[in-house]
This record gives structure tokens, sequence and C-alpha cells, in this order.
């Protein structure tokens, strides 16, 4: 999810995990570059934006394998 605070705005993660910097409203490219950079994966599922923090991104991509076994 998006959170926004007095102006600035950041990705945050389902699990509370936010990225390390705050963005203003016209550097929307830039937050969603620098959150990939830092291993967030951004991606529309259902519709929905999700943005997912590198350990929830990793622990998915684990419980995947998990299923095929
Ligand atoms: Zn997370």
């Amino acid at each position: 999810m998006i959170e926004r605070h007095a102006g600035r705005m950041q990705i945050v993660c389902e699990c509370g995990a936010a990225q390390r910097s705050t963005y203003a409203r016209d550097e929307f490219d830039v937050m969603v570059a620098d959150a990939r950079a830092e291993g967030f994966v951004i991606e529309k599922i259902a519709g929905e934006w999700a943005h997912t923090c590198p350990d929830c991104a990793e622990q998915a991509k684990r419980s995947k394998k998990g299923s095929l076994l």
C-alpha cells in the first residue's frame, strides 16, 4: 500500500515494513524505482496494486515452492 503523511508518501508492505525514504507527491516514479531497488515487489493483483517487502516476497517464493513438493 502507499501511506501518506504530511504531504509525503512511501510504499509500505502489508506486514508494516516501509521503504527507507518518504517522497513528495511529484516523486511517484522515484518512489517506485527506489522501492524496487530495495527489493520490494510491486505488482497488480486482481486490479489492485500490491506492494510486498523483500522479506514477504522471499517467504511467498518459499511457500510457493513448498506447495509444489
Ligand atoms: Zn512484508
